[in-house]
């Protein structure tokens, strides 16, 4: 069956290679196609997803406080890294925000040392979650996202076997189509909202990425003016 990436359902293409001395290898892989996000929406309706990753920190609570004056709510991909601000998760989720998983320590190396420590770690911070908001979140991020190449020197192949693993075990993950490049190193607040406007390109599903953790003061201020960029664009 040809995918059809329009449709959602499970496809299964078979990929063949020869090598210089004529053998010949045949691999079978299975292609879910999933719903489009944000497929649900009306039609020609704009829609931005705010997300903040790397949190909970002091800056979570001035990136509540400026979401509540838009009216916007937004998903944080939480982390156990800075526990003296977990009582930000409850806050968040009870002023209507999303908390997702994203991983206890965050540590490439101790993350994706093996399948089984990467569910160890996000087990772990499903029950720090769960002592906040009384459940485990089922939407995840994975550090770097799905399909990040830096996981491939502490285990290679790994996304592949997790990016099926989740999903059998009821986690949805999601990556992004934007960001402000606070994590790629851009640090004045001109540069992030420059980078933010450049990356919403007139797309029309935006998953933003943007980081709540301690060292990004400069995100929350640059937000006010992303989101009236947004606002005016539509979303
Ligand atoms: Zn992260």
């Amino acid at each position: 069956k040809k995918i059809d990436t329009s449709k959602e359902g499970t496809y299964e293409v078979t990929y063949s290679a020869k090598d210089s001395s004529g053998n010949k290898t045949i691999a079978k892989r299975k292609i879910e196609v999933i719903k489009k996000i944000g497929s649900d929406k009306q039609s020609n309706e704009k829609v931005v997803y705010l997300t903040f990753d790397d949190g909970p920190s002091e800056n979570t609570k001035k990136i509540m406080d400026i979401l509540a004056k838009y009216d916007a709510k937004a998903t944080f991909f939480v982390t156990g890294r800075n526990q003296d601000y977990n009582y930000l998760i409850k806050d968040a989720y009870n002023a209507g925000h999303t908390i997702a998983l994203h991983t206890y320590s965050h540590e490439y190396s101790t993350v994706y040392a093996s399948v089984d420590a990467y569910f160890d770690d996000l087990n772990k911070v499903g029950q720090m979650v769960k002592k906040e908001i009384g459940f485990v979140p089922h939407y995840i991020r994975f550090p770097g996202g799905s399909s990040n190449t830096v996981s491939r020197r502490y285990c290679q192949g790994i996304m592949s076997t997790l990016t099926k693993e989740v999903v059998e075990k009821g986690y949805q993950y999601y990556d992004w189509t934007c960001i402000n490049g606070d994590g790629e190193g851009i640090k004045t607040i001109k540069g992030l909202k420059k980078k933010a406007i450049e990356e919403v390109n007139g797309q029309e599903d935006i998953m933003f990425l943007m980081h709540d953790s301690a060292n990004q003061g400069n995100t929350v201020k640059a937000l006010p003016a992303i989101l009236d960029y947004l606002i005016k664009k539509g979303y």
